[in-house]
């Protein structure tokens, strides 16, 4: 797997520091001093990639939360290029009158959140938030906003640390870039 990584973008150790800064401006934002046990908060974390982030990030929040997972398809196979964000099972979880954070791997179009979003502002939730470990320059409209953003990066695919590429490398506990040529050949290598 080590063979397949060009290099090393983000080290775990700097994303676990960044997890724990972000924990503590959520923390801040919902339940602020002494406020932890009146804060109910209910978060939709977007799969598959975002499972490593979202099980970093919650142990490190103090408030009272709910969790429900939610399956977002826009990368067919071994693609690199979204197709755009197709929800594939219903959400269930009760958001009406609910603080709701959206947890998501990365902000790239902006196709994924926008399309969460909105089947989550249909059921009138109190607040809805979206925080996201990665955010790449300047594709998402204005009207998908990132609350709470780790890292931007630049616009390089990445891998590692529940982020994959044609299901693989989500173990590797860094961000890294793949050699380029294992995405640019093939059928799937469709990077633009
Ligand atoms: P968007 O819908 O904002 O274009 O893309 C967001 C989704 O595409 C992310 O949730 C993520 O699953 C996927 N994605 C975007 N950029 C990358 C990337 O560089 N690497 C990987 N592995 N997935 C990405
Ligand atoms: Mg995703």
């Amino acid at each position: 797997m080590q063979r397949d990584i060009d290099r090393i973008l983000i080290p775990s150790r700097q994303i676990a520091e960044r997890v724990g800064e972000l924990a503590a401006e959520l923390a801040d934002k919902y339940a602020p001093a002494g406020a932890e046990r009146s804060c109910e908060l209910t978060i939709v974390a977007i799969l598959s990639g975002s499972l490593i982030f979202l099980a970093d990030l919650i142990r490190r929040l103090p408030m009272r939360m709910r969790i429900a997972l939610v399956t977002v398809s826009s990368y067919p196979a071994a693609s690199t290029k979204s197709r755009g964000a197709r929800l594939l099972e219903q959400i269930t979880v009760d958001v009406a009158g609910r603080d709701v954070l959206i947890v998501d791997d990365i902000l790239d179009t902006g196709g994924t959140l926008r399309a969460v979003r909105a089947e989550l502002a249909r059921r009138q939730p109190r607040s809805i938030r979206t925080c996201v470990l990665l955010r790449k320059p300047g594709k998402a409209p204005p009207d998908v906003p990132a609350d709470f953003v780790g890292f931007d990066i630049d616009n390089y695919f990445v891998v590692g640390y529940g982020l994959d590429f044609d299901g693989l490398y989500r173990n590797l506990p860094d961000i890294a870039v793949l050699r380029p040529e294992l995405y640019t050949s093939g059928p799937g290598g469709d990077r633009a």
